[in-house]
């Protein structure tokens, strides 16, 4: 079964890129992977996952609003709830909107693979409400945050992740976990109290409390994409909750061999004449139509002959 596939799409960020001068951008023109992603991915596998979902974004990415080209500096200014909204979309406009996946239950003992079926519209999206690039917050009188001066201040401004910090700590993330977390409060923070961009050891004061606080306020203004599969397993009948990974399984899916790819143009190339660079142009599914209806085409033939 050959899944449809759209040309060019417009859709709509959750969050929005604000750019310099305060302006934001909600609608955003993308268009399908094409053979070059799937080279790109294929060949840089062993890359840091955030920054090739970066690439991937800069190249399929047409227009954030009226912003035009869309260079990788914006791409990594955007939001991490919209890259992975933008991920999904362009998951749909690829491959089709129907996910077939295998996921492992978490439950100690059991662990059984479990096939799970949806589609990406099933995915809940929720907009961000209040936007901003910097957000206002008071902590509690209990997490109030004390200097080593002996100040105590309660203000805090902060701004949300995106995908530059995603880049820049997800290689700490399987080292350090606690380091890394502290190294994106440091980057999001913009000030507390009258300190302006606290330097780390000014972090290292905050109370887990006040991590808390802040890390609750920071999740209740962004946008969201609810990437967790539940329901209950059919092997140990408990209920589990895993979050899937898009950007893995996404382009896991398009990393088929170099070589599958390479015969793929070749095959198209010598029965339609095309250059390779107009087949490389396009999405895995148009040039897997066209095989399959030359496929047809010569079985007939040979049947007639
Ligand atoms: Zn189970």
């Amino acid at each position: 079964m050959v899944n449809k596939v759209m040309d060019n799409v417009t859709v709509f960020l959750p969050g929005g890129y604000m750019d310099c001068n305060g302006s934001l951008h909600q609608e955003v023109e993308i268009t399908p992977l094409t053979g070059r992603e799937e080279e790109l991915l294929v060949s840089q596998q062993q890359r840091e996952v955030a920054s090739l979902v970066t690439e991937v974004l800069q190249r399929c990415v047409q227009r954030i609003g009226t912003v035009s080209p869309v260079t990788k500096d914006v791409i990594c200014n955007l939001l991490v709830a919209d890259r992975q909204y933008l991920l999904l979309k362009l998951r749909e406009l690829t491959l089709g909107d129907y996910v077939r996946a295998t996921i492992c239950c978490p439950w100690p003992g059991c662990g059984k693979k479990i096939m799970v079926n949806f589609t990406i519209a099933d995915i809940p999206v929720t907009e961000s409400i209040d936007k901003n690039f910097i957000y206002r917050m008071e902590l509690s009188l209990e997490a109030a945050f004390v200097s080593k001066t002996g100040e105590i201040s309660r203000e805090v401004a902060f701004r949300l992740p995106n995908g530059g910090d995603q880049e820049l700590i997800s290689p700490l993330l399987a080292q350090n976990e606690a380091q890394a977390l502290s190294l994106l409060l440091q980057r999001c923070l913009h000030s507390i109290g009258s300190l302006e961009h606290p330097k780390q050891e000014v972090i290292d004061l905050l109370s887990p409390l006040a991590r808390m606080e802040i890390e609750q306020q920071m999740e209740a203004v962004a946008p969201k994409v609810e990437l967790t599969m539940e329901s209950k397993c059919p092997e140990c009948g408990r209920d589990y909750a895993v979050p899937f990974d898009i950007q893995h399984f996404f382009f896991g899916e398009l990393q088929t061999s170099r070589d599958l790819l390479y015969r793929e143009v070749h095959y198209l190339a010598y029965h339609y004449h095309w250059s390779e660079r107009e087949i490389m142009d396009m999405p895995r599914p148009k040039r897997r139509t066209y095989i399959e209806i030359l496929a047809e085409e010569i079985e007939k033939l040979n049947d007639v002959a």
